[in-house]
Formats: C-alpha cells, sequence, structure tokens
C-alpha cells in the first residue's frame, strides 16, 4: 500500500523545538515539557513578531533540523518502510526542505518513497493518511474518498470528533496491519 505520513505532531515532536527556540531567544518562560492544550496555543502565546521569527530565522536556524521523534515513530517506520511504499507529506514552508531532509536521513534512516512540502496533501495519492490536523483528515477525505485518513490523537486535537482515530504508533501499525489482511 501507499502510505502518506505527516512529520510535525506524527512522527517528531515540533511543538517542543519551537518553544524551546522561543524560550531562548526572547527569554519566555513557556512550558518545554507540555503539550500544546490546543492548536494555536503556542502563536496565542507569544507576540506576532515573535511568532513571525520563528517562521523566518527559526526555520533558518534548524528548527526542522534538530527535532525529537516521537515514541514508537522510529521503529514502526521502519517496519512499515519495508513492507509499503511510504510518502513522508508535509506543510512546513519550503525553506525547511534541505534541513527535513538532512533530518529524514539521519534519524530515520529507511527506504522512503518521497519527502513532499506541500500544502495540498491530497495531492499525493495514497491508500492510508496518517495527520494530527483535523482540517488535513477532513481535506484528505474530501478529495481521496476511496482512502483510509487516520487522525493521530494529540493533546491539542481531543476535541475532535473522527474516524478512525489511533492513539499512537503501535495503534497505526495494528490499524495498517488489519488492513493489509483485508486487502489479500
Ligand atoms: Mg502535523
Amino acid at each position: 500500500m501507499r502510505l502518506g505520513i505527516d512529520l510535525d505532531g506524527v512522527i517528531c515532536n515540533w511543538t517542543k523545538r519551537a518553544i524551546q527556540m522561543l524560550n531562548a531567544r526572547f527569554e519566555l518562560d513557556l512550558d518545554e515539557c507540555g503539550e500544546s492544550p490546543h492548536w494555536d496555543w503556542i502563536e496565542e502565546n507569544i507576540t506576532k513578531k515573535q511568532w513571525a521569527w520563528l517562521w523566518t530565522a527559526g526555520v533558518e536556524r534548524g528548527m526542522f533540523a534538530t527535532l525529537e521523534l516521537l515514541p514508537g515513530a522510529f521503529s514502526a517506520l521502519q517496519r512499515l518502510t519495508r513492507d509499503h511504499r511510504v510518502f513522508l507529506i508535509t506543510n512546513r514552508p519550503q525553506a525547511s526542505r534541505r534541513d527535513t531532509i538532512y533530518w529524514v536521513s539521519k534519524f530515520l534512516p529507511f527506504n522512503f518513497q518521497g519527502i513532499v512540502t506541500t500544502k495540498e496533501k491530497w495531492e499525493i495519492e495514497c491508500d492510508v493518511y496518517l495527520d494530527d490536523k483535523p482540517e488535513n483528515v477532513q481535506a484528505l477525505r474530501a478529495h481521496r474518498f476511496t482512502s483510509y485518513q487516520v487522525l493521530f490523537r494529540r493533546q491539542y486535537n481531543e476535541y475532535f470528533d473522527w474516524n478512525p482515530i489511533v492513539n499512537n504508533w503501535i495503534g497505526f501499525e495494528r490499524y495498517v496491519r488489519v488492513l493489509e489482511r483485508r486487502l489479500v
């Protein structure tokens, strides 16, 4: 199968890295361990100027080159890339591409079919998608209604009612394995 998998908030912990960089640069005291309680939490707790800095100088200073992997992502992707064609599909800015490719080759040295930077994730045709953003799974369902659009449950998307949902990588791998058996 073709699997289309999001990066930030699914494979790696963008929130933590963004908060660390903001705290260091602007001497803030945002909680570096906690997860965003809702989607726009960081943006609402800093100034417009700081938010703009994060997406310009922050990107240039390697925000996307030094992210932590989320639990379970490494082993699950190691196995899934053996058995399936896996695309990493992200809405990161184009300026992040070099760091994204560097980070994936360093931390996930597996056989990916591609690393795609796009806002229209449905342009990449896949059988199963995994994403943590409600608007993304909705758009994928609208454009690719025969695929499976799986929401990765995080604290900041708890309000959103969806089916199917997985709570972690064990859940996602199990979901893929069930589909495999159904398709044989
Ligand atoms: Mg995401």
